[in-house]
């Protein structure tokens, strides 16, 4: 699976906003923390772009939510649209896997921040699931401005 998956267009829940990108890889990734779940209200189920590819027309309204990174929702309906890591050196850009129709028909790859998962919930699946600390020792937030 080394190839780049096609562009997939997608769109918030009100339809303000339209959301084009193409995957990194054919992958659904998992965020367990505190702040994409508060963010979400759940989980944050997101698909990695290619860096530069993802394009947004309309009230696209941004959030600094760390010194590294930010947010943005529709500024109309309030749907999630993606994580951007801004912090120099970072190119992730994390889309809602929710805004495209199947969710991109991707498969859940990775679940990060597990030990942070509330009880109540879990994905089946035979998958990669990290804690905050083995995450946080292979994905190197700004500290060092390295960051995969
Ligand atoms: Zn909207
Ligand atoms: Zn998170």
């Amino acid at each position: 699976m080394t190839e780049t998956p096609n562009p997939l267009s997608g769109r918030c829940m009100c339809g303000a906003v339209t959301v084009t990108m193409t995957p990194a890889k054919p992958e659904i990734h998992a965020c367990h923390c505190d702040m994409c779940r508060r963010w979400t209200g759940s989980v944050y189920l997101e698909i990695d772009a290619v860096p530069g590819s993802v394009k947004a027309e309309g009230p696209v309204k941004t959030f600094k939510s760390s010194d590294w990174a930010e947010r943005a929702n529709c500024g109309q309906c309030g749907s999630p649209l993606w994580f951007h890591l801004t912090a120099p050196g970072g190119n992730l850009h994390a889309v809602s896997a929710g805004l495209f129709d199947d969710a991109g028909g991707f498969p859940l790859a990775k679940e990060i921040y597990i030990d942070r998962k509330p009880n109540g919930f879990s994905f089946v699946g035979d998958h990669v699931r990290l804690t905050e600390e083995e995450f946080e020792t292979v994905f190197t937030y700004p500290k060092d401005g390295g960051v995969q």
